[in-house]
């Protein structure tokens, strides 16, 4: 049991608790996402923020299922 708080497991508010359990996982980075973090629903998983922050146009395109043309001169 624990000397702090004196529960098993720990309460939520002792130092000595664990850290907050994600409630998703990051389907690229793996990190944990937490209550209250925002993400994107991807077809591949969850997407962080901080990944969705380091996304190049050409990953928001691949995610979207778009891509970018070709400019040609129409005759
Ligand atoms: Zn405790
Ligand atoms: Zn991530």
């Amino acid at each position: 049991m624990c000397e702090i708080c004196r529960q098993t497991p720990c309460h939520p508010r002792c130092p000595n608790a664990p850290e907050p359990k994600p409630v998703k996982r990051c389907c690229l980075c793996g990190e944990g996402i937490y209550e209250g973090d925002e993400y994107l629903i991807t077809t591949d998983g969850c997407v962080c923020k901080d990944c969705l922050e380091d996304f190049s146009i050409n990953q928001w395109l691949e995610l979207i299922g778009e891509s970018l043309t070709t400019a040609e001169r129409e005759e």
